[in-house]
């Protein structure tokens, strides 16, 4: 069952999408040659509970950090570690805010120093794939109106979504019915109503669409080792049309 929130839930999952915001942000200026994704995960967590959050990801399922750090031809999921960033990787950084018990999930790719032009291309097709799912929730529409609109702008740049990963409801919960795929048809699933809250996030590949997960168990890869990206927001359907809840 997909859970419509009242005005006072969406005022929290707001507050709390703010504080992931502005994490994510601070992560994204931090984020540059040098400095190992542990360092980062450690900010995160200071951020997070310096605004009076929880860092959602700690423990969830037994994940070890507050973010997931994914490094290149890393699609999601991956732990912080010592690995330093280098001049022109791109890192995809996730993260998600508890705050009076509501959600909120957010993700964002970044350049590191100066990156080439194909890698540059990469995250702004997917920032716009995200762009363009979030213009399709519409009340009366469907759910697939948004994975239909994500797929079309990812296809026409050259690149492929990846469909074994989705977005997803949230709330109460960092995983709430129902789950959102980047791919499909339009016209398809649930109507979209107003009180949906769903997290959105294209993850997308320069090359082919497959993926495997590493021996860590964690970190998904794309199998060709082509790079990937990950754009995410928490984004709330209105009357009026969707409103991101992981803006500042
Ligand atoms: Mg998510």
């Amino acid at each position: 069952m997909i859970k419509i929130k009242s005005k006072r839930e969406i005022a929290l999952m707001r507050d709390s999408g703010k504080i992931a915001a502005s994490v994510l942000l601070e992560l994204g200026e931090a984020a540059q040659p040098g400095v190992t994704t542990a360092e980062l995960d450690k900010l995160a967590e200071r951020l997070i509970r310096s605004a009076g959050g929880e860092p959602a990801f700690l423990g969830y399922q037994g994940f070890p950090a507050s973010i997931c750090a994914s490094i290149n031809s890393e699609v999601v999921h991956g732990i912080p570690g010592l690995r330093r960033l280098e001049e022109g990787d791109i890192i995809s950084i996730d993260l998600g805010v508890v705050w009076k018990g509501y959600y909120s999930d957010t993700a964002a790719t970044f350049g590191v120093g100066r990156i080439s032009p194909q890698a540059g291309r990469l995250i702004d097709v997917t920032r716009q794939s995200l762009e363009k799912g979030i213009e399709a929730m519409r009340a009366g529409g469907h759910l697939s109106d948004i994975s239909h609109a994500v797929q079309k702008h990812v296809e026409a740049s050259g690149y492929a979504v990846v469909y074994s990963y989705a977005g997803h409801g949230i709330g109460t919960e960092m995983h709430e019915e129902p789950q959102v795929p980047n791919f499909g048809p339009p016209g398809h699933g649930p109507k979209l109503q107003p009180g949906m809250v769903l997290a959105i996030e294209p993850m997308v590949n320069a090359g082919g669409a497959a993926v495997e997960v590493a021996g860590d168990g964690w970190t998904v890869l794309t199998k060709d080792r082509s790079l990937s990206a990950h754009f995410e927001h928490s984004v709330a359907l209105g009357k009026e049309g969707p409103e991101i809840m992981t803006i500042l």
